[in-house]
């Protein structure tokens, strides 16, 4: 089967150059604004302490752009003792000597400059990879550090704007489209620019046909399962999920509370606001939507159903696919604001009817951006897989890490396509995940 995707070019050293300047420049604006205390903060399995992630951002892009692929020695003889997550086990990063803001953004900044030279110096492919990977790596840790503050109740950071109600409130969409079955191939092409180890490559899969929601479970459902006593019905759990609902004592998402005689309000950042009825839930970990599919007659995607109806297009009157597979649901070009909710450009989600310009060739609204969709699958490796240079990335995480797809209102426009895979493991409550269903 030959299924064709387009070429996605690697990025011009220009690009590049900015992609490093605008990646730094986020990390400098969700920080800037908290005092040194909450820079550290508490200590929490979910969260890093935000001054030692500030410096593992400089320590990762020094790592693989500067010594691995430039041959420099290192900047600071103590970052591998200080900022190797490989090396440092989670707990103790409170306990270890950082230094202080001030030095620590030095760090970052002189890094910061010697690889803006290196990119002018040696436009070179291995350099550019790693360039990306860095890029892409602090990407991570900015939705990582908006998480943080969601997590710990600071403030949205300043710079992210408001939205604008006009364009943004699509209403309620529902319903499923039916997709029939065929062959697929499943996973990013050998002529992308740069994709994970865990997206290669592409490979051939027999999907059965099936039917898949337009959009994603909004509140004001997720409302209806939780007031219908979903959270106390352990037949509505799997076992795994009712060992964690027993031993967490969630009576609903993790941030939602009940106002007497006025319903239900969510926290966003720091500040209680109602529930938002046509906008995604967001903040419910894996046993929570497993918990909601059941109470619906309903299913999570397989994560091969997420791509088909994200990436395939309706083979030309029949049935099966056709040989294109698209980088995005709308096609191949660049998310813009009308396709997609992300890179933090509006201050959370939009309703789940809104950008109609972003459906999939199925009519699958908003699949990337707004939230990122939890999926039934257990993330495992592809046939073949080989773990790509940094090692650590995906291979300690197969089997143990369910997968999601899409990326949410936080992620970076250049760090997604229909083939990145994300994971987390079933009781994390604290990423912007929330899921949509498919018929049974
Ligand atoms: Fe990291």
């Amino acid at each position: 089967m030959a299924m064709t995707s387009t070429m996605h070019t690697s990025p011009s050293s220009k690009t590049l150059a900015e992609w490093v300047r605008d990646a730094r420049q986020r990390t400098l604006a969700l920080v800037a604004d908290l005092k040194d205390e909450q820079l550290l903060g508490p200590r929490l399995s979910i969260v890093n302490p935000l001054l030692w992630e500030i410096g593992h951002i400089a320590w990762f892009q020094e790592k693989w752009v500067l010594r691995q692929a430039s041959k420099q020695p290192p900047i600071r003889c103590d970052a591998d003792a200080l900022y190797d997550s490989a090396a440092v086990p989670h707990d103790v990063r409170w306990d270890l000597p950082l230094p202080a803001r001030a030095e620590t953004l030095r760090y970052l900044g002189s890094v910061c400059d010697n690889v803006l030279a290196r990119i002018e110096a040696r436009p070179a492919e291995d350099l550019f990879y790693f360039v990306q990977l860095s890029v892409f790596h602090e990407d991570m840790h900015g939705e990582a550090f908006l998480y943080a503050r969601q997590t710990l109740g600071y403030p949205a950071p300043p710079f992210l704007s408001t939205p604008h109600a006009s364009t943004l409130e699509g209403g309620a969409l529902s319903g499923d489209v039916a997709i029939s079955g065929g062959a697929f191939l499943l996973g990013a092409a050998a002529t992308e620019s740069f994709v994970f180890d865990n997206e290669k490559w592409a490979h051939a899969v027999q999907v059965k046909p099936f039917h898949i929601a337009r959009v994603a479970v909004t509140q004001a459902e997720f409302a209806a399962f939780v007031e219908d006593g979903g959270y106390c019905r352990q037949t509505l759990w799997t076992p795994e999920g009712w060992h964690w609902r027993e031993s967490s004592g969630a009576q609903h998402p993790v941030y939602w509370r009940r106002v007497p005689g006025n319903g239900w309000q969510r926290r966003g950042f720091d500040h209680w606001v109602p529930l938002e009825p046509h906008h995604p839930v967001l903040h419910v970990n894996w046993y929570e939507s497993e918990a909601y599919c059941r109470w619906a007659g309903r299913r999570l995607p397989t994560e091969t159903e997420w791509e088909v109806a994200a990436a395939a297009e309706p083979a030309h009157g029949g049935q099966g696919f056709s040989p294109r597979k698209r980088h995005f649901p709308w096609g191949d070009g660049f998310p813009g604001s009308q396709h997609a909710n992300l890179s933090g450009k509006r201050l959370g989600s939009i309703s789940v009817g809104s950008l109609p310009a972003g459906d999939s060739a199925f009519g699958c609204r908003q699949m990337v951006g707004n939230v990122w969709e939890w999926t039934a699958s257990d993330f495992l490796p592809y046939p073949g897989f080989v773990a790509d240079p940094y090692k650590e990335y995906s291979q300690p995480w197969f089997g143990t890490h369910k997968v999601l797809r899409g990326g949410c209102w936080a992620t970076q426009a250049r760090l997604l396509r229909n083939t990145w895979r994300n994971f987390y493991t079933p009781d994390r409550r604290d990423v912007w995940a929330g899921f949509r269903t498919c018929a049974l």
